[in-house]
């Protein structure tokens, strides 16, 4: 197989943990007999410096020209967010690149290695049975894109943010979570407000009737409130979640924290067409950046991701998880997963660990 990547590493440990994912992809290739040939561009504030802007229309050009993106990420470091270079460079990168190609629905993983059941914030107690949910999130509506304004002087100023949503995007987002459900465990929860909003009543509606198409997948519906709450008592009951996207925004990154790190996190964002977008969830990490400290798990677990759903390559993206699986199970540790007794290593090392196993 034959297949161009676009590959944007951003900012930060951007650059260092896309090497590591870069080295994995090629060795992919090489022993699935595959030609993967990727094309890099900038975005963030490394694209800032050459052209002034987040998200240059030169980057753009490239991402639609290939057959799936992966990226790092981006911004910089708090102290410096007052600079023009870093002013809204997460919002004009990461919403510029969603808008561009309109990716509608977020695919957030979230599982729990049994090497790394020490790592989690929860008792094992809680854990023992498993963690690993996905949660499927709308990117394109609700009160982030609904009109919006600020007017009014002191004492009296009022704020307004619209949240709507269409039967059309609630069942696009719905249909990609029931199809990843079909190829997981087929348990699928509708979490929303759907006893105060009149969106997540529609939500309901919607969902429930597109169920009948989906026969072999069990739904159930939750209130966020209340899944907020389960995902920290008993996230192991969870398979796939379906969402808006300000409720998704805030429960993904709730399950975020369940494996212990966001180095070990992957996502991925995809459109109407089936194009998609591959990056870590987390940030730049400017703390750590450019010492050979960051966990490249994360990272290299998109290209896996991107194998399996962009180019139905099952057998190569399994190979790269239980690669990622062995290695911690050998001992192998960054610093951001280091327990004592296990084996502390840098981001280059962890790559070359992960590369020798698959
Ligand atoms: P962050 O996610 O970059 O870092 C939070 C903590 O997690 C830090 O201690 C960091 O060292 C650690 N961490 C993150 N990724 C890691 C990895 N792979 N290995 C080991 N440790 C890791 O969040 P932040 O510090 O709040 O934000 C830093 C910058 O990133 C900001 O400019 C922010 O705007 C931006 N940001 C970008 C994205 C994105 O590109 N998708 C997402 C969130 C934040």
């Amino acid at each position: 197989m034959q297949k161009q990547i676009a590959v944007l590493p951003g900012d930060g440990i951007g650059e260092e943990v896309m090497l590591q994912a870069l080295r994995v992809l090629t060795e992919v290739g090489y022993k699935f007999g595959h030609e993967f040939s990727t094309t890099k561009a900038l975005i963030g504030g490394a694209a800032y410096d050459s052209y002034g802007v987040h998200f240059p229309n030169k980057t753009k050009e490239i991402c639609a020209k290939n057959d799936a993106i992966l990226f790092g990420s981006v911004g910089g470091p708090n102290s410096e967010r007052h600079l023009e270079k870093w002013k809204s460079c997460e919002v004009n990168a990461l919403l510029g690149i969603r808008k561009a190609f309109s990716f509608a629905a977020n695919f957030r993983p979230a599982k729990i290695y049994p090497a790394l059941l020490n790592s989690s914030p929860l008792k094992n107690s809680i854990i023992e049975k498993g963690v690993d949910v996905l949660i499927v999130r709308e990117l394109l509506g609700d009160l982030y894109f609904g009109d919006k304004w600020q007017k009014g002087e002191k004492p009296n100023r009022q704020a307004f943010d619209a949240c709507l949503y269409s039967e059309a995007q609630i069942a696009t987002v719905t249909h990609a979570a029931f199809a990843a459900a079909r190829k997981r465990r087929h348990k699928l929860t509708l979490v929303d407000k759907a006893n105060i909003l009149h969106t997540s009543k529609l939500w309901r509606e919607v969902v429930q009737e597109l169920a009948k198409e989906y026969s072999d997948v069990e739904l159930d519906c939750l209130f966020v409130d209340n899944c907020a709450m389960q995902l920290v008592l008993n996230p192991s009951q969870f398979d796939v979640i379906v969402t808006g996207n300000m409720f998704g925004d805030i429960i993904s990154d709730l399950a975020a924290v369940l494996p212990g790190s966001l180095g070990l996190l992957c996502s991925s964002s995809i459109n109407a067409d089936g194009f998609a977008l591959y990056e870590p969830p987390g940030g730049s990490a400017p703390d750590i950046a450019g010492k050979n400290l960051a966990n490249p798990i994360g990272q290299i677990l998109c290209v896996a991701m991107m194998l399996r759903h962009s180019f139905s390559l099952l057998n190569e993206a399994n190979a790269i998880e239980a690669a990622v699986e062995s290695t911690l199970n050998a001992g192998f540790r960054t610093g951001d997963i280091f327990t004592e007794g296990m084996r502390r290593v840098g981001t280059a090392e962890m790559g070359d660990e992960i590369l020798s196993r698959i």
